[in-house]
């Protein structure tokens, strides 16, 4: 028989459980039970399509069988089995998306954590054992399977005869060490600990035979009492009561079905009993799984009918913007033979995904009000969802989400609403006023964001790139516009001030005409500004594109042609505006050319811009240095 070879990440993941640096060695039986019960599962759904199988639910089964004498802890159930092939193919490969970040990374602590999140499965049982046989009869072969491996140097598989239908996992234990006493696992007290710790809730029974020595009655001779004891409440927690559910239970039974390491935020259970009855138990993450903000991470829920197992991601149950709430729903007006292709004109599962929705924005709510610590935790990971999700259906869904929203404030230097600010405008203020960059601490040194703050005026700082987008698809909030600080638009002055500026830019005219020549299409205006109080330039712009949106814009693929309509505005009460004026009246073209060029890439690189022509500029400036 033929020694085969682990895939190379695979390989690396055993390598991993074999040194046991996954600290939880107990887990092992949780991920075998748990793959068991997925087989029962499989046989169950099948044989509700497939009139051939026979198949009675009360017959699927777990059992849990320790032999001391040869120290093996097996783990058998009687559902679907595996062929020959898929032996070898779910064995001897991670099946999960997560292999190919293991394969990237060589960082054994990130992988642990990668790890964490899609679960370690099958190849956990190598943390307690040196050699590992799985026999396996599937419902679609006559022929039973062996294999078997002892770790890194591989895996055997051969034909073998007379097993029963499903599978078998058989764990030779590793020797007891100074730290370790796998012993232990054979021992029916820390079994049914363990099960009871991680598997209650698994809808099938887990089985484990008792024996009893008792005296026989009447007599000193001994007898063996062999009793099957059921190891599981197998009332799965979303249908107990209550009152019976502590905290931590959910707890545990989240971080263990969805594979996280930190408890959830919020945990959401109800019931609904009407035209579509369902319970459901639902959980707000604490933070962002590893590929969430990719097109690897699937949203769903897991979908039960009458406590089977009838889809594992549900994602017509959730909404984009919603898309990070993991948990279940079970429902017994939801058919069994349900598929893919008819759920979305199901009007069940529309439904309850419209009562969801609802209760995830009340929690949600809720958390904002009366936690708003954990909200914040929670918006860093999950905000730009919510953003994304008034964005991309154009402001539509901005009545469930715009007051989820969280912007940081000038004002109070944390996290505010929209509604927040609103209610402590200044009195006569109807704009909701932003400024756009890079960092907090890059807008907080904007020319346009000093002046309005000057004012007195509350200025949001928007950082992510999808912000503005989302404001602009939004068109306001509670009546009241949204306006960046660098909008040209911005009029903050009083009518006077606003006579004498523009008595000024009528008298400069011809100079920003001349001005304009030397820097093409570049600007559309340039304008002197009083809204500026020590810095000499900046940059606004006209119309609907902002220079922040020109910036994401132009960096997505075909978004090269769009362009913010751009205003250099230069500061009348600068120094530099008197020598801009004096050397247009001394018609000294080239240095009013050159200055331009300056005050141009200065107003640039304040914005965050690059340069077209950085070299021009450099030689430029050392130039007006030397001089
Ligand atoms: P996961 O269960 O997360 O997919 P595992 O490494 O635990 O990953 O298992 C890999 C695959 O092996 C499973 O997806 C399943 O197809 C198969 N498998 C494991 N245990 C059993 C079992 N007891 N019966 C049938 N198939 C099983």
């Amino acid at each position: 028989m033929k020694k085969k070879q682990f895939k190379a990440e695979s390989k690396k993941l055993l390598d991993m459980m074999i040194h046991s640096i996954y600290t939880n060695q107990e887990i092992f039986l949780r991920e075998l039970i748990s793959n068991a019960s997925d087989a029962l599962d499989k046989l169950y759904y099948r044989s509700l399509t497939d009139k051939k199988l026979k198949v009675k639910k009360d017959d699927l089964e777990i059992r849990i069988i320790p032999d001391k004498e040869n120290r093996t802890l097996t783990i058998q159930d009687n559902g679907i089995g595996m062929t020959e092939e898929e032996l070898e193919n779910n064995l001897g490969t991670i099946a999960k998306s997560g292999s190919e970040l293991f394969k990237e990374s060589m960082d054994e602590k990130k992988n642990m954590s990668i790890i964490g999140q899609f679960g370690v499965g099958f190849y956990s049982a190598f943390m307690v054992s040196d050699k590992v046989t799985v026999i396996s009869k599937s419902v679609d072969s006559d022929k039973a399977y062996c294999w078997e491996s002892t770790g890194a140097d591989g895996y055997s598989i051969k034909e073998v005869e007379d097993a029963p239908q499903g599978t078998q996992v058989i764990l030779h234990l590793r020797t007891n060490t100074e730290d370790d006493n796998y012993d232990e696992f054979l021992e029916s007290y820390s079994i049914k600990r363990l099960v009871k710790k991680y598997s209650d809730y698994i809808r099938y029974p887990i089985k484990m035979k008792e024996i009893e020595t008792k005296k026989k009655e009447g007599s000193d001779e001994e007898e063996k009492i062999e009793t099957d004891e059921t190891l599981n409440s197998m009332v799965p927690i979303w249908k107990k009561a209550k009152k019976d559910v502590k905290d931590e239970e959910y707890n545990d039974f989240y971080t263990d079905k969805f594979y996280d390491y930190e408890k959830p935020l919020r945990v959401i259970r109800s019931e609904v009993e009407g035209r579509v009855s369902y319970q459901t138990l639902l959980f707000i993450p604490s933070h962002a799984p590893y590929n969430y903000y990719s097109k690897d991470y699937e949203k769903g829920l897991e979908l039960y009918s009458k406590g089977v197992l009838i889809m594992d991601k549900c994602s017509e149950l959730l909404p984009d913007y919603f898309s990070f709430v993991k948990g279940l729903v079970d429902s017994e007006d939801v058919s069994l033979n349900i598929s893919r292709e008819t759920l979305q004109e199901n009007y069940q599962i529309e439904s309850i995904a419209k009562s969801l929705e609802t209760k995830i924005k009340k929690e949600l709510e809720n958390m904002l009000e009366k936690d708003r610590e954990n909200y914040e935790k929670f918006y860093k990971d999950f905000g730009m969802q919510l953003k994304f999700g008034i964005y991309s259906t154009y402001g539509m869904k901005k009545d469930v989400l715009q007051d989820l929203l969280l912007f940081y404030s000038s004002k109070d230097q944390k996290y505010v609403t929209l509604k927040e600010y609103v209610d402590r405008m200044k009195k006569d203020q109807t704009t909701i006023y932003y400024a756009c960059g890079e960092s907090l601490a890059k807008i907080d040194l904007l020319p346009q964001v000093e002046a309005v703050k000057e004012k007195g005026f509350e200025i949001l700082y928007l950082t992510e790139y999808i912000d503005e987008f989302t404001l602009k698809a939004m068109m306001n909030y509670d009546g009241k516009n949204f306006m960046n600080v660098a909008d040209e638009k911005l009029d903050l002055e009083s009518e006077e001030e606003k006579e004498a500026l523009k008595e000024a830019n009528e008298k400069a005219k011809d100079m920003f005409q001349e001005m304009k020549a030397t820097l093409g299409d570049a600007v559309t205006d340039i304008s002197f500004t009083h809204r500026l109080k020590n810095h000499p330039v900046c940059l606004t712009s006209k119309g609907e594109v902002s220079l922040e949106m020109q910036k994401v814009l132009q960096s997505m693929p075909n978004g090269e042609s769009v362009k913010a309509e751009t205003v250099l505005e230069i500061n009348e009460n600068h120094p530099i505006a008197l020598k801009m004026k004096e050397l247009y009246e001394k018609k000294d073209k080239e240095k009013l050319e050159e200055y331009t060029k300056v005050l141009y890439a200065q107003a640039r690189l304040i914005e965050g811009l690059s340069l077209d022509n950085p070299t021009e500029i450099s030689n430029l400036v050392c130039d007006l240095l030397a001089k």
